[in-house]
């Protein structure tokens, strides 16, 4: 209940937004965090205003930088949880750079991508979500462009932990938002969230039909790479629940010299006039 706030999210009526503020806010309370505990970073489009919806620090970032921003913040401060968060555009688009870099270099940071498959703050363009032959009003003869999957190119970026979910699943994506959390490393949850105003294609229906829940394979072991890359194409990307994690690899601050103990926000960064005066002399 702490990590709601008074301010009213103005996302359109059933928009899949909702329920991912309210996953992450059961998740964040389920884990035993306190608002003061907790950082929520966000890019920009209509999911990137979650930020301001959740009791906690908050920062509203700049298009697809949300992961640079969130990466900054652990740093400087490890005790904090952090989570990012965004839209497939903010993050699979103009922000993929970071997103594949951030995959690879482990921070412990969990990133909740909002994905669509349109453009809905713009009011509905295409996406590198949108599937084929995918009419908007950018793409009137229907999209000449392959989908992107953000799953693969996750597990080939060397991901650590890999999840997807439907925001009407409230159960399950509470539960894998407290896993990622949990995990010490960078957790990427794709979450199914329809926008209801301008993708007409991928409704809450559309999903219904579509999404293939892991639950339904009992064998399936998310520790296994290689069978989650074939779980992942054979599903063409539908398979909701923990696809895979490694719990093996240490995170960024864990390996980074410096940042083992403590961020930069607790330590002595206090230099004496010698080390000063030698640093400046190595410059001249
Ligand atoms: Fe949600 Fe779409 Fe409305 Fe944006 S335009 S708030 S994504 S339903």
């Amino acid at each position: 209940k702490e990590f709601r706030n008074n301010v009213k999210p103005n996302w359109c009526p059933g928009c899949g937004d909702f329920s991912v503020q309210a996953a992450i806010q059961r998740a964040a309370a389920n884990v035993g965090l306190e608002p003061e505990n907790l950082a929520v970073i966000s890019g920009i489009g209509c999911s990137g205003r979650i930020s301001g919806y959740i009791n906690a620090y908050g920062l509203h970032g700049i298009h697809g930088r949300a992961l640079p921003i969130a990466q900054g913040v652990k740093l400087a401060n490890r005790e904090l949880t952090v989570i990012a968060s965004g839209g497939d555009g903010d993050g699979f688009a103009i922000g993929m750079g970071h997103t594949v870099h951030a995959i690879r270099r482990n921070l412990d940071v969990t990133y909740i991508v909002m994905d669509n498959q349109i453009y809905g703050l713009t009011k509905g363009q295409t996406s590198p979500r949108s599937a084929e032959g995918f009419k908007t009003k950018s793409t009137p003869e229907g999209s000449i462009e392959t989908t992107l999957s953000p799953l693969e190119i996750a597990m080939s970026a060397g991901a650590t932990f890999v999840a997807q979910s439907f925001s009407t699943d409230l159960k399950q994506l509470t539960l894998l938002i407290e896993e990622g959390l949990k995990h010490k490393g960078f957790s990427l949850i794709n979450v199914f969230s329809p926008c209801v105003t301008f993708n007409k294609v991928n409704t809450y229906d559309w999903f219904k039909e579509n999404i293939v829940n892991l639950e339904q394979f009992p064998d399936y072991d998310p520790t296994n790479r290689i069978a989650a890359m074939n779980k992942i194409m054979e599903t063409n990307g539908m398979l909701t629940g923990l696809i895979y994690q490694n719990k093996e690899r240490k995170s960024y601050e864990d390996l980074v010299v410096g940042f083992q103990e403590t961020g930069l926000a607790n330590q002595d960064l206090s230099l004496s006039p010698d080390h000063f005066n030698k640093l400046v002399a190595e410059f001249k």
